[in-house]
């Protein structure tokens, strides 16, 4: 298993009609492992990330989540995206569900967890990303990168094997990104395999082992962050971080 990867996927290729958006992508995600993927709009980023949990079907190529081929249908579907935990941009909460039956509803439904236990779990997760106090406040009371923070708790109250954040501080106010980045590296620290849409430099030069360069739905560059960062070997990689830098 470790040898292919928790996450394997293996000439995966993806087109929206005529549009050709992942394109033959070999990527292999050991477990333990942060994987940031970085590159510029409508490079494929979020499909990938959506092939991933199956949001998004693919049309050529195999994706293994520990060494299985993803379900795509059924009870196993809905396993496969509870041990895939997954955060988006927009934080996506149940708007008219309390912060701990955001948290609770998972495990409860999909786990099969009895109330009390899922409450003590979604407490303890509401502590780990410090918004104890909101939890029995409703989403929107709550600021974006509270609401971010309690979105990650959700995910990891399904205890997943792996943790997608597709730009999770995008949408955010400047002085809320530093306390959402602190909870994922803090999760990478506790070796979560986590695969990071971001442009949060600072991020992936904490808490990244890799770094993914993405354009026009190929991986066009791979490595280490400071590398990465300092000596993009390709044109693209260096025109795209003249731009964002
Ligand atoms: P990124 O996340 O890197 O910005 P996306 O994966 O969202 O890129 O999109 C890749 C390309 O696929 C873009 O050209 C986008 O417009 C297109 N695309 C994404 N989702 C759809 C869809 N559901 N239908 C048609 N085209 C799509
Ligand atoms: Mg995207």
């Amino acid at each position: 298993m470790t040898k292919t990867g928790l996450v394997a996927l293996t000439d995966v290729n993806k087109h929206f009609g005529d549009l050709h958006v992942l394109k033959d992508i070999n990527l292999s995600i050991a477990k333990g492992e942060v994987v940031v993927v970085i590159g510029p709009s409508g490079s494929g980023k979020s499909t990938l990330c959506r092939a991933i949990n199956r949001l998004e079907p693919i049309d050529s190529g195999t994706i293994t989540l520990d060494g299985q081929p993803l379900p795509s249908e059924g009870k196993a579907l809905a396993r496969l995206r509870a041990d895939v935990g997954m955060v988006f941009q927009s934080f996506n909460l149940f708007a008219h569900k309390t912060i701990l039956q955001n948290v609770t509803l998972g495990p409860s439904k999909v786990r099969g967890q009895s109330k009390s236990v899922a409450e003590e779990k979604a407490r303890g997760l509401l502590e780990r990303v410090g918004v104890t106090a909101q939890a029995d406040k409703y989403p929107a009371q709550l600021s974006g990168g509270q609401q971010q923070r309690v979105a990650i708790a959700r995910a990891l109250a399904m205890d997943p094997k792996v943790m997608l954040f597709d730009e999770p501080t995008s949408a955010l106010d400047p002085e809320m990104i530093k306390e959402v980045l602190d909870v994922m590296v803090d999760l990478a620290r506790q070796s979560m395999t986590m695969i990071v849409v971001t442009h949060e430099m600072g991020f992936a030069r904490r808490a990244a082992n890799r770094v993914v360069f993405m354009a026009d739905g190929q991986i066009v560059e791979e490595a280490e962050p400071e590398r990465f960062f300092t000596d993009p070997q390709t044109k693209r990689a260096q025109d795209f971080l003249s731009k964002i830098l």
